[in-house]
C-alpha cells in the first residue's frame, strides 16, 4: 500500500484520550526492542514516525497515528523490559486491559517476534491475553535478514509451535533491513480493514 499521509493523532493513557474517528484500527504489540517502531516505520514508508527506542520500555502511552484517512495503527508499549518496576507493570496491565476490552474498532493485532529466538514468556503471556479477547492475530517474525535461508522454516515452526498459534493465526516472516514480507502484512491488514 502506498502511505501519502500518517500522522501521530494522539499518545494516550486512558480512555478519554483515544481518538473518536470512527476508523477500524490495527494493534501492534511487542517485547521492547524486538524491531516494533523500525516495522511501523518500514510500512508506512517513514524514517522515523515511529520512535526507534533508545531507552526500551519508556514509552508507556498508546500511541495512535492515522494512515491515509483510512485507518489507525496503534502503537502499543513494549513489554519484557527487566528494569520495569512492579507498579509501572501494574500500570501496562490496567493500560492493556482498558483498551483492549473496550476498543470496537480494533480489527487485529499485529504481535512482533524475533525470527532468531523462540518466543519468550512474555510473548506467550501477550498470545494468550489477546485470544482471551478472541483479537485475530498476526504474528510478524521480524530480523529476517539476520538468520541464513536454510533456518527459516526451522524457526518459524519453533514460533508456531511455542506459541501455539491456531489455523486462524497468521505468520509472517518480515525484515525491515530488507522489506522483506511488507507486501505480505499490507495483503493481511487490508483485508481486515476493509
Ligand atoms: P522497538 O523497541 O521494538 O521499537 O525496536 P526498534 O525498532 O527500535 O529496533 C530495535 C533494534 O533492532 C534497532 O537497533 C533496529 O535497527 C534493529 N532492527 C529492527 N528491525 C530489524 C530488522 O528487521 N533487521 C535488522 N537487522 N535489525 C532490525
Amino acid at each position: 500500500m502506498k502511505v501519502n499521509h500518517a500522522e501521530l493523532v494522539i499518545s494516550a493513557v486512558s480512555q478519554q484520550q483515544y481518538p473518536e474517528e470512527p476508523m477500524p484500527e490495527i494493534a501492534l504489540a511487542g517485547r521492547s526492542n524486538v524491531g516494533k517502531s523500525s516495522f511501523i516505520n518500514k510500512l508506512i514508508q517513514r524514517k522515523a514516525l515511529a520512535r526507534t527506542s533508545s531507552k526500551p520500555g519508556k514509552t508507556a502511552t498508546l500511541n495512535f497515528y492515522r494512515i491515509n484517512e483510512s485507518f489507525l495503527f496503534v502503537d502499543v508499549p513494549g513489554y519484557g523490559y527487566a528494569k520495569v518496576s512492579k507498579k509501572e507493570k501494574a500500570k501496562w496491565g490496567r493500560m492493556m486491559e482498558e483498551y483492549f476490552s473496550t476498543r470496537d474498532h480494533l480489527r487485529m493485532v499485529v504481535m512482533i517476534v524475533d525470527i532468531r529466538h523462540d518466543p519468550s514468556e512474555d510473548d506467550e503471556l501477550m498470545y494468550d491475553f489477546l485470544k482471551h479477547y478472541n483479537l485475530p492475530i498476526t504474528v510478524i517474525a521480524t530480523k529476517l535478514d539476520k538468520i541464513k535461508k536454510g533456518q527459516r522454516s526451522k524457526q518459524l515452526q519453533r514460533i508456531m509451535e511455542v506459541l501455539e498459534l491456531e489455523p486462524e493465526d497468521t505468520l509472517i516472516p518480515f525484515s525491515a533491513e530488507t522489506g522483506e514480507g511488507v507486501e505480505d502484512v499490507w495483503r493481511t491488514i487490508k483485508a481486515y480493514i476493509q
